[in-house]
């Protein structure tokens, strides 16, 4: 129980590096230097107004200097990165399962609020994060699946899992590409992006190729009925809706990745 509530508050710490990302990563600014500042009046933040959610609550939601508003964004991300590490450790006990987890839900924390806010899904957690999937398969192993069936007795256990990572990746992002050239052809317009399809490469690479498709039905599911209720809302057509889709994609693989754990 300590264990996680020690990973809660670090998980505190996380998201509030990963509100820098999603802010700097889409402006194509370093998230290193300079240190925070308040976007409107570049008043650096002091560290007694920089500890996540008590600050944000402390300060009233304003800046200290010039009483920009702070977006409730930023605790809400902290909230959830804090929740889903003491939720990781919580349920696995510090093992290399709750490490990959933590990590996975940072990943997806910060993609599913980037596309939410600005449609873009930064490569260094795209593409960065699929090679991160690809290390955790050598230590903390993916849950057995087609490749383990057909080559599991030649390849052993690390092979195994190192090659479902791969094989998640690859055709994960390749049966993505295909549906959005279909709906590409069939519509005469673009539904899904680059960023979409590295976005499923990087959960094939943790999940496996069968536990990412559970995700991409589930987030399909979840989008389409959150987007035609919002279209109805609205009163617009749910063709000209634009649709944060990798949002629901993230909502939908860490579903999956708390759900069905795995543990060697
Ligand atoms: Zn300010």
């Amino acid at each position: 129980m300590i264990e996680a509530v020690v990973a809660g508050l670090a998980g505190l710490l996380i998201g509030s590096f990963l509100n820098v990302c999603i802010y700097r990563l889409p402006r194509d600014l370093s998230v290193v230097a300079p240190r925070s500042h308040c976007p409107k009046c570049e008043e650096p933040i002091a560290w007694y107004d920089n500890i996540p959610v008590v600050s944000y609550l402390a300060l009233r939601a304003r800046c200290r200097k010039c009483g920009w508003r702070i977006p409730v964004r930023y605790p809400l991300v902290e909230l959830a990165t804090g929740a889903l590490f003491f939720l990781a450790v919580y349920l696995n006990g510090l093992s290399p399962v709750a490490v990959k987890q933590c990590v996975f839900a940072a990943l997806m924390v910060e993609l599913a609020v980037s596309d939410l806010e600005t449609m873009i899904l930064p490569d260094e957690f795209t593409l960065g994060g699929a090679l991160l999937g690809l290390a955790f398969a050598f230590w903390a192993p993916i849950e057995p699946g087609i490749v383990t069936l057909l080559l599991g007795g030649r390849l052993g256990p690390v092979g195994a899992s190192v090659a479902e990572s791969l094989v998640g990746a690859v055709f994960s992002a390749g049966a993505l590409s295909f549906v959005a050239w279909l709906y590409e052809k069939a519509r005469g317009r673009e539904g899904l992006g680059l960023g979409d399809v590295k976005l499923i490469g990087l959960m094939g690479a943790f999940l496996g190729l069968h536990n990412t498709l559970f995700a991409l039905i589930l987030g399909s599911v979840a989008g389409s009925i959150i987007g035609l209720g919002w279209a109805l809302v609205r009163r617009k057509s749910i063709a000209t809706t634009e649709m944060p889709y990798g949002t629901f994609l993230c909502a939908g693989a860490l579903v999956v990745a708390f759900v069905r754990p795995y543990a060697g």
